[in-house]
C-alpha cells in the first residue's frame, strides 16, 4: 500500500500515519519529523532550516525532495509500500514527488485528505502546545501555519482528485473513529490499487460516512 497524506497541521496526520504504517507493516516517511530530528541534532541541514521551522514557513523544496528520493529508496528496499506524511506541501513538491516515484515505480496509491475546520485546528494545535513545546506552537505560528496549508498545499487536493487517487475523510471526530474508517477504506481499496488503472480511477469523498462509524454528523460543512 502506498500512500500519501494531505492535512492541514493538526488534523492528525502524524498519528493516523504511524497508525497506518503500523497497520500496513510499511515506513512512515515524516518529513516534519526528519527536519525536527536534524534541528534537535545540530546538524548542518538542522541549522539551515531551523528558522523556517520556528516560523512556520516552508523549508526549500529541494531539501525535503531530497528526503524522499533518499525514502524511497529505502522503502523500495523495505519492500514497496509507504505512508507519506508532510509532503507533498505545494504543487511543485507534488509534481516532483510524483516523477520520483514514477522513476521508481512506486507513485502512490491513495492520496488521503483529512479534512478539519480551522477553529478545530487551533484549539488542537494549542493544547498540542502545552503538552510537547514545539517551537512552532505559538498562536502566531499556528495562524501563519494554517495560511501555508490554505494557500499553497490546499490547492494540491484537486490534482489528486484529478489523478483519481484522493480518498477525504471527515477528521473532527476522535483518533480512534477516524482511524477505523480510514483504515477500513484502505483495506477494501488495497486488493483493486494495483489492477486499476490511473485514468479508471475516481475520487473517493468518505465525510459523510462519519455516522456509519459512530459519530454524530459534523454540525458545520
Ligand atoms: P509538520 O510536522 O509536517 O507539521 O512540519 C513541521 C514543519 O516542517 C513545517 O512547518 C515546515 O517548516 C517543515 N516542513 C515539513 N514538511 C515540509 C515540506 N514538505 N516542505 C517544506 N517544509 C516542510
Amino acid at each position: 500500500m502506498r500512500v500519501l497524506m494531505i492535512a492541514p497541521p493538526g488534523a492528525g496526520k502524524g498519528t493516523q500515519g504511524a497508525l497506518i504504517a503500523a497497520h500496513f507493516d510499511i515506513p512512515h516517511i515524516a518529513t516534519g519529523d526528519l527536519l525536527r530530528d536534524h534541528v534537535a541534532r545540530e546538524t548542518d541541514l538542522g541549522l539551515a532550516v531551523k528558522q523556517h521551522l520556528d516560523r512556520g514557513e516552508l523549508v526549500p523544496d529541494e531539501i525535503v525532495l531530497d528526503m524522499v528520493r533518499d525514502a524511497f529508496a529505502a522503502a523500495r528496499d523495505a519492500g514497496g509500500g509507504y505512508v507519506l506524511d508532510g509532503i507533498p506541501r505545494n504543487l511543485r513538491q507534488a509534481r516532483a514527488t510524483y516523477e520520483i516515484a514514477l522513476e521508481l515505480e512506486m507513485t502512490a496509491n491513495v492520496a488521503l485528505h483529512l479534512k478539519v475546520e480551522a477553529d478545530e485546528l487551533v484549539r488542537r494545535l494549542l493544547a498540542r502546545a502545552k503538552l510537547e513545546r514545539r517551537a512552532d506552537d505559538t498562536e502566531e505560528v499556528i495562524r501563519h501555519r494554517l495560511a501555508v496549508y490554505r494557500e499553497v498545499t490546499h490547492p494540491i487536493v484537486e490534482w489528486y482528485a484529478e489523478r483519481g487517487i484522493l480518498v477525504s475523510v471527515e477528521a473532527m471526530r476522535p483518533a480512534e473513529q477516524v482511524g477505523r474508517e480510514l483504515l477500513t477504506a484502505l483495506e477494501v481499496m488495497r486488493p483493486l490499487v494495483d489492477h486499476v488503472p490511473e485514468e479508471a480511477r475516481v475520487a473517493v469523498d468518505l465525510t459523510s460516512l462519519g455516522a456509519a462509524f459512530g459519530a454524530s454528523p459534523p454540525e458545520k460543512g
